[in-house]
């Protein structure tokens, strides 16, 4: 451990660095390191690590998103088909509102 406490960070000199990125082997302070997936990193070797993933799951999420998009037209399109049906084939007592009215809202 005695070579990494006289390490000083990449990014501050001044500072004693405290890790090791295993992606680049410089040294880093603790401000400069993130943990990622049990390892410590540096802002640099984190965003590369993370971009491969992160852009498989904007890809994944925008096909989620049109198929979200389709799925709910079709089904707001079938609600509305199916409560305009709804409204057309109820009695007229519940459009007063009669039958929404709850009891024990009423009584003391
Ligand atoms: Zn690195
Ligand atoms: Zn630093």
């Amino acid at each position: 451990m005695a070579e990494l406490v006289q390490q000083r960070c990449f990014n501050h000199g001044f500072r004693e660095a405290v890790a090791r990125c295993p992606g680049c082997r410089r040294y880093f302070c603790r401000e400069c390191v993130t943990e990622h997936g049990g390892r410590v990193m540096c802002a640099v070797c984190l965003r590369q690590a993370e971009r491969p993933s992160s852009l498989a799951r904007r890809g994944l999420a925008g096909v989620g998103w049109v198929a979200r998009g389709l799925l709910g037209l079709v089904l707001s399109w079938f609600f509305f088909y199916l409560v305009g049906d709804i409204l057309l084939s109820v009695p007229s007592a519940w459009h007063e509102g009669s039958v929404w009215r709850v009891r024990w809202f009423d009584s003391p």
